[in-house]
């Protein structure tokens, strides 16, 4: 193939122009990028490789190469991996492929400092060596391909690029960066062994470079008091070394792992740019053996929600990396942990098909999820200060200390996911009721647990109270509340789209029923006194008249009307019964165009109020009975079947 010219994707254009015309606070994250690229062309190759190794060769053992020519000016990374034919480079050196990147576009403002800065937290793959270099070119030859089939790329990092066959003896690629005047610092040995030391130290591919010595400069005068030499420097041996520790983290002893080095192992395997909360790290002996090295992020990413979102483990067997996102070794409701799993026993050919039926899958999949658990409790255990203790921060190891508010952190993030385990990991459901928390009537944040509620339980309390809306303020105002109040017994506000469908699930914790204070008949038991029991009866004798007329007018909107002892302040409120799906959820399901059944409610009636002390004899009876359920519908949240006729209503009584 002669030379060929090819505009870039648009995308990439307007990237190009903000990555060459920015300054950057740290322009080294190129190699960062093209490292990471070398090293998953490595691991690509070791994977084909694994039903064919003729890929390999002559050159079995994969490493990256760094050199660079001061004269010339460039930089070269060079990596023996899978390589790429000229249609790969066409297509992979033209567009954008990775999530990442369009993760980058999507965040750009537009103001050319605050972008430039995201260059640096995100790097942008191949691209970043458009920041050092003015021009690139890549050669490149596909494994398995014959010499006569190598690539050269060439790029000025502007509107296109121009691709020719070439011959290229070995496999794999080269990245030749023709550096910026003022990026010349890069051709420096030291930089580059401090910049690989700080990104890439756990690639656990070597890295390598030429040796350099010391060489006195040429011998000129013997009788110069200088010595009569020229300038020495620093020249090349031909013996090249490895430069990083290109060993596995995740095979290293803890001990020998610092926090820091954890840390920077999580951003180069899940790409984010924040350190993570927190991480476990464990060899498993036993039926099944293997290495497990599992991080908590910061932050949840964008994409949380997306059900195929896949999960964050990379699979390794024996060190070999077989595939990422191996969505059978964690449940999906963890699907926020990133981190590596090594196996002892699988076979190196595995399958993603194969791994959905591998035994020894199933127990890692039971043990990772055993182990996240377990760090989410520890954090759990540790979020707040003992209450009992005095100057606590004296009392507490600097270890605890640094796990205080974490667990907030992480529910804040995390929780609803966490919630679907509920309905999706039976086994663990005990375990995971007990990590849960919600907002209540007491507390503001969402921090109260089942064993705290019922630590604070009243006297002759004998269920757990719950309200759940589609906010807090929704929730706290909700009029079925009222009693509870004025009774100061705790309600737990729950106001995350997953706490209904989650609760379907969980019916009781450590033998306390579940209530929710929207459904079903009003029975506090034993919180009432017989003479409050008295009142409600006798109340619910004078009004049977009124009830029957409320019953018949709004036949077509309520399933039943009766009097109630559950309000105080407010007229009327909406109930459903114990086992019927409540307003919310059907209202959440129909928003979401889902089939819901029509929801029918009983309107219960506060005999106290006013309003509904004035219905009897009123003249405005039926409109009083409309307005009576419409407002209680908006109270919780709904909207008025007929929001005019309502409107109306309301202003013919007003005026
Ligand atoms: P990413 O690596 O995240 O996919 P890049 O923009 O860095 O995004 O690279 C785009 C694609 O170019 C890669 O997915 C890969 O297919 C190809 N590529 C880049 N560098 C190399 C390399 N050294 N060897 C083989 N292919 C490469």
């Amino acid at each position: 193939m002669s030379k060929q010219t090819h505009a870039f994707q648009a995308e990439v254009a307007q990237l190009l122009h903000l990555v060459t015309h920015s300054l950057y606070s740290n322009q080294e994250i190129f190699l960062r990028e093209l490292i990471s690229n070398a090293s998953d062309a490595c691991d690509k190759l070791r994977f084909e490789a694994l039903n064919n190794t003729a890929l390999y060769e002559d050159a079995p053992d994969l490493q990256v190469r760094l050199s660079f020519d001061k004269a010339a000016k460039t930089l070269t990374i060079t990596d023996n991996g899978i390589g790429m034919t000229a249609q790969e480079a066409i297509d992979h050196l033209g567009t954008i492929a990775k999530s990442g990147t369009k993760d980058f576009m999507s965040k750009l403002s537009g103001d050319q400092k605050s972008d430039a800065q995201l260059i640096g937290q995100f790097g942008v793959g191949f691209y970043s060596g458009f920041i050092v270099a003015e021009k690139i070119t890549v050669e490149t030859r596909r494994a398995g391909a014959a010499a006569a089939e190598g690539v050269r790329w060439i790029s000025g990092g502007t509107g296109d690029f121009e691709v020719e066959t070439i011959q290229r003896a070995e496999r794999g690629t080269s990245v030749i960066l023709h550096l910026r005047e003022e990026a010349l610092d890069y051709a420096n040995t030291w930089k580059l062994k401090e910049i690989v030391g700080k990104y890439s130290d756990h690639i656990s591919l070597p890295i390598l470079m030429e040796k350099e010595e010391w060489q006195d400069g040429e011998l000129i005068d013997p009788n110069d008091e200088n010595g009569g030499r020229k300038p020495g420097g620093m020249v090349k041996t031909g013996e090249w070394e490895t430069i990083n520790k290109a060993s596995a983290l995740w095979t290293r002893p803890k001990k020998d792992i610092s926090d820091e080095q954890y840390a920077d192992f999580y951003k180069q395997i899940s790409r984010d740019f924040e350190a993570p909360l927190t991480w476990t790290h464990n060899r498993v002996e036993g039926s099944t053996e293997y290495t497990q090295l599992l991080y908590i992020p910061s932050k949840a990413p964008q994409d949380l929600w997306n059900r195929d979102k896949k999960a964050g483990i990379k699979l390794y067997v024996k060190r070999v990396f077989i595939m990422d996102e191996a969505e059978a070794l964690m449940p999906s409701y963890l699907r926020f942990v990133k981190g590596v799993v090594d196996s002892a026993d699988l076979p190196l050919n595995v399958s993603r098909e194969l791994l959905q039926e591998s035994r020894d899958v199933k127990a890692i999949r039971e043990g990772c999820t055993k182990r996240v658990l377990s760090m989410l409790e520890d954090l759990a255990k540790h979020d707040k200060a003992p209450e009992s203790a005095e100057g606590v921060t004296d009392v507490l190891s600097d270890e605890d200390k640094a796990k205080l508010g974490q667990y907030a952190k992480f529910y804040a993030e995390f929780g609803a996911v966490l919630k679907e385990g509920l309905g999706e990991d039976f086994a663990n459901k005990d375990r995971l009721s007990k990590l849960l928390r919600f907002a209540s009537t007491t507390s503001d944040t969402v921090s109260v647990s089942f064993a705290d509620y019922k630590a604070r339980m009243k006297e002759g309390q004998d269920a757990i109270y719950y309200i759940t809306a589609d906010t807090l303020a929704a929730a706290k105002n909700s009029p079925q509340l009222e009693v509870f109040k004025k009774k100061g017994i705790e309600v737990l506000l729950m106001t995350d789209r997953v706490d209904e469908w989650a609760l379907n699930f969980v019916h009781e914790f450590d033998g306390t029923p579940l209530q929710s204070v929207a459904k079903g008949a009003f029975d506090l038991g034993k919180l009432q006194d017989d003479e409050e029991k008295k009142a409600a009866e006798d109340a619910a004798e004078t009004f049977k008249p009124v009830l029957a007329k409320l019953k018949e007018a709004l036949k077509d909107k309520a399933e039943d009307v009766r009097v109630t002892s559950r309000l105080v302040d407010s007229p009327a409120c909406l109930v459903v019964t114990d086992d019927g799906m409540s307003m919310q959820l059907a209202r959440m399901l129909k928003q979401a165009g889902q089939q819901a059944p029509e929801v029918k409610p009983v309107l219960e009636v506060n005999p106290e109020h006013a309003l509904v002390k004035k219905l009897d004899g009123s003249v405005h009876f039926h409109d009083l009975a409309h307005i009576l359920f419409d407002q209680a519908l908006l109270a919780e949240g709904g909207l008025p079947a007929d929001p005019a006729a309502y409107v109306k209503r309301v202003n013919a009584l007003l005026s």
